[in-house]
């Protein structure tokens, strides 16, 4: 009797798994590396953390993207998880406000939003 191997779910979790494994196994190859180059310090509030504590910081992408992990750390920064979330909040909120004219942020940062803002504005213009 010829047994048919039957692509079940058993074929799926195990997809699933290699990925989250290799994500798990990125992520700890630049958060290792994010942690050598810059000091255990939140790039926000300042707070310091070791020991255990250090699960409490993060490596966040200034691009947002996850997949850019240059070398040189230029992409990254470290901040504890609060202030991770508070960025994250941060930029969706901006991209937010940014649809409705007539509500000016005040952004003292770099702001991707702000020349798209100008151009759709000189377009209702003409
Ligand atoms: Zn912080
Ligand atoms: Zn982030």
């Amino acid at each position: 009797m010829a047994k048919i191997p039957v692509p079940g779910p058993s074929k799926l979790d195990r997809i699933v798994a290699e990925a989250r494994r290799h994500s798990a196994e990125r992520e700890a190859t630049y958060r290792e590396r994010a942690f050598k180059l810059y000091p255990h310090i939140c790039g926000r509030c300042g707070r310091e953390f070791s020991g255990v504590r250090l699960r409490e910081l993060t490596v966040h992408h200034k691009d947002h993207n996850h997949d850019n992990n240059p070398l040189d750390g230029s992409n990254w920064e470290l901040l504890c998880i609060y202030c991770h979330e508070n960025e994250h909040a941060r930029v969706e909120d901006e991209a937010v406000r940014g649809r409705s004219p007539g509500t000016q942020a005040p952004v003292a940062t770099h702001n991707p939003f702000a020349d798209l803002r100008q151009r759709l504005d000189q377009k209702n213009k003409g």
